[in-house]
Formats: structure tokens, C-alpha cells, sequence
């Protein structure tokens, strides 16, 4: 049984063979399979930790694709469904210029926004030490639904409950329903990863400080807050401290993040009291920009987010 279980989107990106231009412009697509809790369980095991995917793609060329990609990179998807309802969801996503990225979805809806409550396997979930989902899966119902479900039978079991607060204004009705339902489930975990741009609109503040205070909770044990190349701060309830990011040339940020969560959560299993002790954090910190950092030197997500080897060794460059 895997260590980590990653419940979420799971999807095909669309990008431009040519970096730099906009959707309209570009001659030809590749595909990149994607959505940020596939990518942090495929990151996981490429830093060695074994991890499943929970969600629902559709059952369709694309949808077993995706199943076979997460096989072939070593996830484990005996969680993943495939619905013959709704086809697998499709992102367009051009890359610009400025390495930033822009999005067109195909979700009306997409089979990983109809996945049910009853398609929750809840031993699967027990089984493995974290428990991690996004946002997304929160948009719509019954996936809302499947998803607060899973997140109450790990709660409830008492695993670590890890949340990435993914913002993607267009798939929301609007701000304020976006930003009350991120809270939720922010509500409800025990370790968050979270962009500063996220954490800004979720606080209402531009001060990372003011907004761990504002959205602070009890059960709340590690806050992680990126900030691109600049690196990362940590909030726990015992201290708060920042480690600055690599300097890397980098040529396309897809992926950065989950990367970064994978780093985070393989530090996690390997020691779970580092949110205790300050010494550890900061080295598992440092290990998860490393992953982020190593992540935004090629183009791509799932096939170079980095082995454990390749962070072990970037780290080890940078000491010299
Ligand atoms: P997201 O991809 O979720 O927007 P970030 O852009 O903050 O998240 O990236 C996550 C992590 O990846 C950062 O904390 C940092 O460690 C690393 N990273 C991202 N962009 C760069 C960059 N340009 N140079 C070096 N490291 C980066």
C-alpha cells in the first residue's frame, strides 16, 4: 500500500511546441499529462516514496492514457476511476514569454469533476501515512463531495492531512465563492502549501505575516508559503523562518509547485516530528526548492520533476 495518497485532477495539458507564443498562434500541441495531486504523487516517487492517485478520468483514450502514465512512472492507481459519463478533462495552456503560464480548460464538466463520494475507497486511504488533495476537486459537486469525504475518513484515522490551495480564478463562479471554498479545506489540514500569491488572496493582506496570523488554525502544524525563486517561508506554531531559493536558469515554471510538495511531504514520511524541530525543517525546506528549482530548468512537469538523485547532487553542488 502506498505511503502517500494524492486525491484530485487528473489531465492532459496542451502546450505549444513553440514556447513563447499565445493559444491562437500555435501550429502544433504536445501532450503533457498533468494537474497538480497527480504531479505531487509522481514527484513522490521519483524522490522514492511510493504514492497513489485517488480521482476520476474519463473512460476514453486520454483517460487510460493518463492511468497508464501514472502506472509507468510508478503510482499506484488501483483509487483511479474512469467514468463513462464525462470524457477526460483537457487543458490548453500556452506558455509566454515571461516563463508564466495561461490556461484554457475543457471541463463541461470533465470526468474528474463527476467523481462520487461512493467511489472513495476509505481502507485505501487509511492505509497510507499522508493523506494529500488540492482545490480543484472542490469546485463542483459530487467531486466536492468525494473529496471532503476522503479528507474526513484521514482525518478521522488520524493521518497527517496535506492541502495545496491551487487558484484558478476561471474554474470558479467567482472570487469570493473561490476563496470561501479554499478555506474549507484549508480548514481541515494539518500541512499547507500555498504560493504567496495564493496565500495573499485567500488572506486579503500583502503581508505574510498578517496572513498566516489571519488564516492560522488550531489543527494547522506546518504552513509552507512559496515564493518562486525567491524560495520559501515556514509558519509553524512554534517558529517561523525563511529559505531563500537557488538561482536557476529558469525556462518553464509548470510544475515547480508540486515538485516543492512532493519535497515537503517525502520530508514528512521520513521524519514527521521535522515541523517540531527548526534544524530539520530548514534542511526540508531547502530540499523541497531544490526539487522546485530543478523543476523549472526544462520544459515540462511530470517527465523532469526530479529524482531524488538529482536533488541529492544539485544540493551537493550548491555546497561547494
Ligand atoms: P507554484 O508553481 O505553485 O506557483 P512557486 O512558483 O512559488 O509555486 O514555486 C515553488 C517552488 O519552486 C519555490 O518555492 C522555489 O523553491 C522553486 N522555484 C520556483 N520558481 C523558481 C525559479 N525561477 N528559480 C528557482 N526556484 C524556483
Amino acid at each position: 500500500m502506498p505511503e502517500v495518497v494524492s486525491l484530485g485532477e487528473l489531465l492532459i495539458d496542451f502546450v505549444p511546441t513553440t514556447a513563447g507564443v499565445a493559444l491562437t498562434e500555435a501550429e502544433a500541441f504536445i501532450m503533457a499529462p498533468g494537474g497538480a495531486p497527480a504531479n505531487v504523487a509522481v514527484g513522490l516517487v521519483r524522490l522514492g516514496v511510493s504514492s497513489g492517485f485517488m480521482g476520476q478520468v474519463g473512460d476514453d483514450a486520454f483517460g487510460h492514457f493518463l492511468a497508464q502514465t501514472l502506472r509507468n512512472n510508478g503510482v499506484d492507481t488501483a483509487g483511479l476511476r474512469f467514468s463513462p459519463e464525462a470524457r477526460t478533462a483537457l487543458a490548453f495552456v500556452s506558455l509566454k514569454a515571461d516563463a508564466e503560464r495561461d490556461f484554457m480548460f475543457y471541463r463541461h464538466p470533465s470526468a474528474d469533476m463527476l467523481y462520487r463520494p461512493e467511489a472513495v475507497d476509505a481502507d485505501y486511504i487509511v492505509s497510507a501515512k499522508i493523506f494529500h488533495f488540492g482545490s480543484l476537486s472542490l469546485i463542483a459537486e459530487p467531486a466536492r463531495n468525494a473529496t471532503l469525504r476522503a479528507v474526513g475518513i484521514a482525518r478521522e484515522a488520524g493521518r497527517l492531512v496535506s492541502y495545496d490551495p491551487n487558484l484558478r480564478l476561471p474554474l470558479w463562479p467567482d472570487a469570493d465563492v473561490a476563496r470561501a471554498a479554499i478555506k474549507m479545506g484549508w480548514s481541515l489540514a494539518q500541512v499547507i502549501k500555498v504560493s504567496e500569491e495564493e496565500l495573499f488572496f485567500l488572506s486579503g493582506t500583502d503581508s505574510i505575516v498578517e496572513s498566516a496570523r489571519r488564516l492560522w488554525h488550531s489543527d494547522l502544524r506546518l504552513l509552507a508559503i512559496t515564493r518562486g525563486p525567491l524560495g520559501c517561508v515556514y509558519v509553524t506554531p512554534k517558529f517561523t523562518g525563511e529559505v531563500s531559493g537557488f538561482q536557476v536558469e529558469a525556462v518553464d515554471t509548470t510544475g515547480a509547485g508540486d515538485a516543492f510538495t512532493a519535497g515537503l511531504l517525502k520530508g514528512l514520511v521520513d521524519c514527521p516530528d521535522a515541523p517540531d524541530i527548526e534544524a530539520s525543517l530548514h534542511q526540508l525546506c531547502r530540499y523541497a526548492n531544490a526539487a522546485g528549482a530543478l523543476t523549472t530548468t526544462r520544459r515540462g512537469a511530470i517527465p523532469v520533476l526530479p529524482t531524488a538523485e538529482q536533488v541529492v547532487k544539485f544540493l551537493a553542488a550548491q555546497d561547494d
